[in-house]
């Protein structure tokens, strides 16, 4: 049985959002045409509370894309975005639902960034994704959406890690950086991760 695992396709990752993957928007279709060859779909949501400690604005005297230690882990200083409750943090409608069967959010507690769709950047808390994709008979997951260098990432990397064949569908995601989208790929595929 095998899953689609859709990352983040909400207002504030797609262009004129506030933390936008260029060309995001062009992937939505691509997602949409591929969820019906999959047994399973799901999703992910960032979901932060105001005052998240990921976003620069947290901090004193911090700017956008700045990297500072937060409780021992690296953090890459985000603008704000995808609060609860607010249109940046909505999937966008151009993205088909129906198929979905649950989305899992993460993101929401204030002291820890959350990039997998599995765990916290500390691996502290799951989501429940891993438990309810095992426990729906899943052995392979298949992951899009954006950011393909950071959630898209970390979600198939856990994915592997979690005993899950995994792979990033390309044409179906979009980097924030290309050069840290090519050395994690890299990266992935050494541990055995599958590039489509
Ligand atoms: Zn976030």
């Amino acid at each position: 049985m095998n899953a689609l695992i859709i990352i983040d396709v909400q207002y504030d990752f797609l262009p004129g959002g506030a933390l936008a993957v260029n060309h995001g928007d062009e992937i939505v279709q691509t997602i949409n045409d591929l969820q019906s060859e999959y047994d399973l779909v799901v999703a992910t949501q960032d979901w932060h509370p105001r005052g998240h400690k990921s976003f620069f604005t947290s901090h004193p005297n911090k700017i956008p894309f700045e990297e500072i230690s937060l409780n021992g882990l690296n953090q890459v200083l985000w603008p704000e975005h995808c609060i609860q409750g607010t249109k940046g943090a909505e999937l966008v409608p151009e993205l088909l639902t129906n198929a979905v069967e649950a989305i899992f959010r993460k993101g929401m507690d204030k002291e820890i960034d959350s990039y997998s769709g599995f765990f916290d950047n500390g691996r502290k808390k799951s989501t429940g994704m891993a438990d309810y994709l095992k426990g729906r008979g899943v052995t392979e997951v298949a992951v899009c959406g954006v950011a393909a260098d950071f959630c898209v990432y970390y979600t198939a990397n856990d994915a592997l890690d979690l005993g899950f064949k995994s792979s990033i569908i390309t044409r179906a995601a979009k980097p924030i950086d290309r050069e840290r989208y090519e050395r994690v790929k890299k990266d992935f595929q050494l541990k055995g991760g599958t590039v489509i």
